[in-house]
């Protein structure tokens, strides 16, 4: 009998693994095992959590779904998916579109999943429903999602709905950027025929992003609702959090790679493909976002793909807004120079955290044996071919990442290695802690 199912050597310990749960952490474990991994030349990883994509099934696989999403997210390195609850249709809203979106996941994700509640207009009297089926936290936007079947709060249901909440102690996940300012800009746009990138990127201003925030915070200063903002694009929103985190709001960020690798040039460069809300930001808010970042809990993908066409348009307002992006969440932030513990902070140990998964996040003796091997000599150029979602089209293409994603395990099973994924999906439902 083997001491173990699976023990990785990695530079500074081993780690060994029983049952889908690392069993023992130490430096040269005199033991064996059924399998063994030499990694002594490369970093480790805690499964990284991609707490932001839409995968769109059940309804709109023709987007994307969770059989190519999670493959894709799983080459990444990915080991868990928060689903977000627009973009399926129906969108996850209530008991019934709830269980509909698990049973997908369930029969194809290559990942474990948790799923997101979407908190619209009409489904106040749901969302206790969405707890019991035990949501990771519930969405809204307070500005036009783009998807007519989930359609964005206004603050006096923004306010009722995080009352409810907070009642029901599940956390807010707020697309903040101010409806009145973006619709005025946009319609100022089109009626004087301005549809270029520049005039795109116009109508989303910073300014739109900071109001929200700042009506967000009150709000939740207010109703005592845990709060988490969203892909905020520039530095100036998180110091908004920061703030008022510093005086007792509980209120904490995400941020993507695409605000920390790419700006507003890339977007006039590039074309549609770099199409998202809030859109990509000057070098220099770039920049303040790095220098920001201590104050930033989580790194999501924000992976939110669409079919070609969509992103294929003339008119710059009618592009589908959002960028193809989980399968290089963690090579993005290894190649942006971050350190690998900042890394892992990020993308695992903040997000287990602040979603109170207790099972994940840590290398530590009794959790998931979630991990990630990477190769820090190696590289990856990204190429169309490349690209393992249903639609192969992302602004990363072209660009050569430092650290190249070697194996990716979940609960001690290998999902992807050197390029080949598992022959079963084998992704389950995680369920916070209440
Ligand atoms: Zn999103």
């Amino acid at each position: 009998m083997a001491d173990f199912d699976l023990i990785v050597r990695s530079a500074d310990r081993d780690i060994g693994i029983v049952d889908g749960k690392f069993a023992a952490l130490g430096s040269s474990l005199p033991s064996s095992a059924h399998e063994e991994v030499d990694a002594t030349k490369m970093s480790v990883f805690p499964g990284v959590i991609d707490s932001h994509v839409h995968f769109n099934e059940p309804g709109r696989t023709d987007w994307e779904g969770f059989d190519t999403g999670s493959r894709a997210a799983a080459a990444g390195g990915s080991t868990t998916v928060f689903d977000m609850p627009l973009n399926a249709h129906p969108p996850t809203i209530d008991g019934p579109s709830f269980d509909a979106k698990k049973a997908a996941a369930e029969s194809k994700s290559f990942v474990d999943f948790s799923l997101w509640g979407g908190l619209v207009p009409a489904n106040l009297n749901q969302l206790k429903t969405l707890r019991d089926r035990e949501v990771v936290g519930l969405k809204a936007f307070m500005c036009n999602s783009g998807i007519e079947d989930f359609p964005h709060v206004t603050m006096s249901i923004l306010r009722e709905g995080m009352r409810i909440a907070a009642d029901l102690d599940l956390i807010v996940a707020l697309h903040a950027e101010s409806e009145e300012m973006t619709q005025q800009s946009t319609k100022e746009k089109l009626a004087a025929g301005k549809a270029t990138i520049i005039d795109f990127l116009e109508s989303r201003p910073i300014e739109a992003e900071l109001d929200a925030i700042r009506r967000a915070v009150d709000l939740s200063h207010e109703t005592r609702c845990r709060l988490h903002i969203v892909h905020v694009s520039c530095g100036a929103g998180v110091q908004l959090i920061a703030e008022a985190r510093a005086n007792g709001v509980d209120v904490t960020c995400e941020t993507c790679p695409h605000y920390l690798v790419l700006t507003d040039k890339d977007m006039k460069r590039l074309g549609s493909v770099a199409k998202c809300a809030p859109p990509l930001r000057s070098e220099k808010d770039r920049q303040s976002l790095r220098e920001s970042l201590t104050d930033v809990t989580t790194i999501g993908s924000d992976h939110s793909p669409s079919p070609w066409f969509m992103k294929n348009r003339q008119i710059v307002f009618e592009v589908w807004g959002g960028i193809s992006g989980c399968q290089h969440l963690l090579a993005l932030l290894i190649d942006s120079g971050l350190s690998l513990e900042r890394i892992a902070d990020l993308t695992s140990r903040q997000v287990a955290k602040r979603f109170r998964l207790d099972q994940k996040g840590e290398i530590a003796v009794g959790y998931d044996a979630d991990f990630t091997i990477v190769d820090p000599a190696g590289n990856e150029t990204v190429t169309t071919e490349s690209l393992l979602y249903r639609h192969r089209h992302s602004p990363y293409v072209g660009r050569k990442l430092r650290g190249r994603i070697v194996r990716t395990v979940l609960r001690g099973q290998t999902i992807y290695c050197d390029g080949k994924l598992a022959a079963q999906p084998m992704g389950q439902l995680v369920r916070p802690n209440r």
